[in-house]
């Protein structure tokens, strides 16, 4: 169970109207040994996804010719390279719409260009497994049976519980808001608020560690919700 090195030298592109930005995080990348496109335009960054096919996209919200939303939104239709936004504004509601259009991962300006050099290779890093792979290996869900298996151990589950853990299982990796989470699991009914989930995926984290007490697949993402992740982890 060794997630397959990250390609060693990653192609990012960066879409970003504000150069000064742009050329600082092109210069923390390439220190970190990663290549680098530039555009400013939604328009030349479909053009460089179909050319050049980088490894990440690091996506500014706010361009000159429309919103890295709705690019954002157009990419993940169609395929599972990841995004990470960039935004001026640190609103929690617009980190809940960037996860929820299927961003990787969220950054408010100002930013440190290192820290999102950091972000990048940890994106990467889970991305390097094979969608699945790793927590699909340990985890085995069986939709009819509304039962799920952890490390060939059957998981004594509410039905909360399976439909919280099973609406994780779907994107590995992948940060699940607590309103996401709680429409998944609780839909019309629900009436409490994110506190509910909190408690539940508590209660989820004690039967996994039950069965295997040296992983904690269940990943804290601190204001923005849960992910599953098992290699790569939050190391
Ligand atoms: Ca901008």
């Amino acid at each position: 169970m060794t997630p397959a090195a990250p390609t060693l030298n990653p192609h990012i592109l960066i879409v970003e109207d504000e150069d000064a930005i742009a050329a600082a995080l092109a210069y923390a990348l390439s220190t970190d040994g990663m290549t680098t496109t530039h555009v400013r335009l939604i328009v030349d960054a479909r053009r460089e996804l179909a050319d050049r096919r980088p490894a990440l996209m690091i996506l500014d919200v706010g361009l000159p010719d429309g919103s890295g939303f709705e690019l954002c939104r157009e990419v993940r239709a169609s395929s599972t390279l990841p995004v990470i936004l960039l935004t001026a504004r640190s609103e929690e509601i617009d980190r809940v719409v960037g996860l929820e259009l299927g961003a990787d991962d969220y950054v408010s300006k100002p930013f440190s260009p290192r820290e999102v050099s950091l972000r990048v290779r940890s994106v990467l890093r889970r991305m390097s497994v094979a969608p699945g792979q790793s927590a699909m290996t340990l985890f085995s869900v069986d939709e009819e049976g509304q039962r799920i298996t952890f490390n060939g151990a059957l998981l004594a589950l509410t039905r909360r519980e399976f439909l919280l853990l099973k609406t994780l299982l779907v994107r590995p990796g992948r940060v699940c808001s607590r309103e996401s989470l709680l429409d998944a699991a609780w839909g019309a009914e629900a009436e409490s608020g994110d506190r509910t989930v909190d408690t539940h995926i508590k209660t989820l984290r004690a039967k996994l560690k039950a069965i295997r007490a040296d992983l904690d697949p269940i990943e804290t993402h601190r204001g923005l919700g849960y992910s599953i992740n098992i290699l790569g982890g939050s190391a």
